[in-house]
C-alpha cells in the first residue's frame, strides 16, 4: 500500500527554525517541538507569506488598464480581445478605452504616421507611471513592410517599448500571448522599459 508522504507546508521544514526549533528533538536533551512551534507551524502552514514588492507587482498585473491606440488593420485583431471569445476581463484588464486616465498599459497597433508621432507621445507622456508599452505587429515594431518617409520606423523612436508582438497582423492570441509575457516581467520584478533605456524627449 502506497504511504502519502506529508507536504511540506511549514518554513521549519525547509531549514528556516528559530533558536526554540534548533533545540535537539531526540535523545536525553530533547525538548520540542512544543506546543508553541507546532501552532506556529499550522499557522505557516495557512498562510501565503511574500514582500511587499512582490505583492505590489502581483496586484499592478492583475489591474493593467490599456490605453488602446489602433492606427490600422491590426487594430482590428486587438478588438477582438474584448470578445467573449479572448476575454480580456480575465486578467483584470477590462476597463479597455481609448483614454490615459487611469491606463498604464498602452497598446499601440498598427502603422504610425508621423503626423500621429506627436498624438501618441502625448498620450504617453499623460499616462501615469508606472506605465508599459506593447507595440503591436510589424509596422508598430519596424514599420513593417512601410519603409518609407511617411510611417515611423518603429513607435520605440518616442516611446520605450515593453514587448514587441511580431505579425501583419498577429491574431488575438499573439496579442494575449503579449500581455502575459508583460505580466511575467512585471512579476519578475523587471522594470518598466523606460527605466531601462529611457526616451527621447
Ligand atoms: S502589421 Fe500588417 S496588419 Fe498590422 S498595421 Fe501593419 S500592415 Fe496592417
Amino acid at each position: 500500500m502506497a504511504i502519502a508522504r506529508k507536504k511540506k507546508t511549514r518554513l521549519a521544514d525547509y531549514g528556516l527554525q528559530t533558536e526554540r526549533l534548533l533545540w535537539p528533538t531526540k535523545g536525553p536533551n530533547a525538548k520540542g517541538p512544543g506546543v508553541f512551534e507546532q501552532e506556529l507551524g499550522d499557522l505557516e502552514s495557512r498562510l501565503g507569506l511574500t514582500t511587499l514588492e512582490k505583492a505590489v507587482a502581483w496586484a499592478q498585473s492583475k489591474s493593467m488598464w490599456p490605453d488602446t491606440f489602433g492606427l490600422a488593420c491590426c487594430a482590428i485583431e486587438m478588438m477582438a480581445i474584448v470578445s467573449s471569445r479572448y476575454d480580456i476581463a480575465r486578467f483584470g484588464m477590462e476597463a479597455f478605452r481609448s483614454s490615459p486616465r487611469q491606463a498604464d498599459l498602452l497598446i499601440v497597433s498598427g502603422r504610425v504616421a508621423h503626423k500621429m508621432a506627436a498624438p501618441l507621445r502625448q498620450i504617453y507622456d499623460q499616462m501615469l507611471e508606472p506605465k508599459w508599452v506593447i507595440a503591436m505587429g510589424a509596422c508598430a515594431s519596424s514599420a513593417g513592410m512601410f519603409n518609407n518617409y511617411a510611417v515611423l520606423q518603429g513607435v520605440d523612436k518616442i516611446v520605450a517599448v515593453d514587448i514587441y508582438v511580431p505579425g501583419c497582423p498577429p491574431r488575438p492570441e499573439a496579442l494575449m500571448e503579449g500581455i502575459v509575457r508583460l505580466h511575467e516581467k512585471v512579476q519578475a520584478g523587471v522594470p518598466p522599459a523606460y527605466e531601462l533605456r529611457g526616451v527621447a524627449s
